[in-house]
């Protein structure tokens, strides 16, 4: 069975697992203790935190350690609205966002905030006019994601943060950077970013840890109540061997980027171009994100097309991850004004930095193949 879903989760590097069972096995003190097992753990949080930081161009005090990115998420939304609400209460989103910033935003409007949800063009893309134009003199926070984990299509975070900064200094920019960072180059201070979410599982790391980039200056209402962790932002004995690990693979992940885009790109047009020639698949993603094609099967529920690949060898994903159990279409393909059916019948296919040309190709026999089968039995029934 080949693995295809790489923008669901991936196989942690080798060496990240060896590193988090070493940090379990040898360096088991509680990084506020005191003593040497103390100190040498919060050692390890204190390199760890060089690390991310390192690699994301910012500085270590400006890194929040969480439990993943639905965390460091709903910690930069929430906690950036519950803190400046004094400032005003509301919030500009888009409407093709990750659950975990799409919910949490929702559910602040029961809390008295309002939210804008932003509509995307048939790309899914907003536009920096678009952002500007719906803030108003009570607008805190803009919250924009970078790749998205469906379509993999790219927000153009660099006009937003600009236009954004220029016209409204005081408006926080928060980035989910999960599908985008190790795929394609960040830059935060470029972006103008004050705040910027990632997660480890998605990048060769382990599950159960993330980052929250908060930059200088930004003040957040804490989510968590407890100890004084993470500059008293997030409570809660550290995770240090996770952490660790994620530390290397958010290093690794950044310094093979280019190569790793370069090798996916191939592999994205190769397969782009093969769905482009079936004519009952219509393509939803573009050149955009480097792992991955998305494309609609009309009139085909995406689950079917899913297990008849999955008997051909190859695994992919249906919608992502995180709703792909829900029963509606989805909500990103019918933004982006697909119809139900297209929205229905949406198939993920995610490249990893370890597949090989040989992987690809027997993806798209695969690809052919189920097509094909499932076209055989729908003139049968007809
Ligand atoms: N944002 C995006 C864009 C994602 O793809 C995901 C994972 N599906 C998350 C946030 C949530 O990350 P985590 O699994 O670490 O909670």
């Amino acid at each position: 069975m080949k693995y295809f879903d790489y923008a669901a989760t991936t196989p942690p590097f080798e060496e990240v697992i060896t590193t988090v069972a070493e940090v379990m096995r040898r360096h088991y003190g509680n990084p506020s203790s005191m003593h040497r097992y103390g100190e040498d753990a919060d050692k390890l949080i204190k390199r760890s935190r060089e690390v991310c930081a390192a690699a994301l161009g910012v500085s270590p005090a400006e890194i929040v350690f969480t439990s993943g990115a639905t965390e460091s998420n709903n910690l930069a939304v929430k906690g950036a609205a519950l803190h400046y609400q004094t400032r005003g209460k509301h919030i500009v989103t888009v409407s093709t966002e990750h659950p975990s910033v799409y919910e949490a935003c929702k559910q602040l409007t029961n809390l008295g905030f309002e939210v804008t949800f932003l509509p995307v063009d048939e790309k899914g893309h907003v536009s920096a006019e678009q952002v500007c134009a719906a803030v108003r003199k009570d607008t805190i926070l803009v919250s924009i994601m970078h790749v998205n984990n469906e379509t993999g299509r790219v927000q153009p975070l660099r006009d937003i943060g600009v236009a954004l900064k220029k016209r409204f200094p005081r408006v926080l920019f928060h980035i989910d950077g999960v599908q985008g960072f190790g795929k394609l180059p960040v830059d935060l201070r470029g972006w103008q970013a004050d705040l910027y979410s990632l997660s480890a599982h998605k990048l060769r790391g382990p599950k159960g840890a993330g980052l929250l980039f908060v930059r200088e200056g930004v003040e957040l209402f804490p989510l968590l109540s407890g100890g004084s962790q993470e500059q008293g932002v997030r409570a809660g004995t550290e995770n240090v061997p996770l952490l660790v690990g994620m530390s290397k693979a958010v290093r690794l992940a950044g310094e093979r980027q280019a190569e790793t885009a370069r090798r996916m790109i191939e592999w994205r047009e190769r397969v782009a171009a093969e769905v482009k020639t079936i004519p009952q698949l219509r393509l939803n993603s573009g050149k955009e994100a480097p792992h991955i094609v998305h494309f609609s099967y009309p009139g085909m529920k995406a689950e079917v097309l899913l297990h008849t690949l999955e008997q051909l060898g190859v695994a992919v994903s249906t919608k992502s991850a995180c709703s792909s159990k829900l029963a509606e279409p989805s909500r990103v393909l019918l933004a982006m004004g697909r119809n139900e059916a297209e929205a229905a019948g949406g198939i993920r296919i995610s490249f990893g930095d370890e597949h090989t040309e040989q992987d690809i190709d027997e993806l798209i026999l695969a690809l052919r193949q189920a097509v094909a089968k499932l076209e055989s039995l729908e003139r049968w029934k007809r």
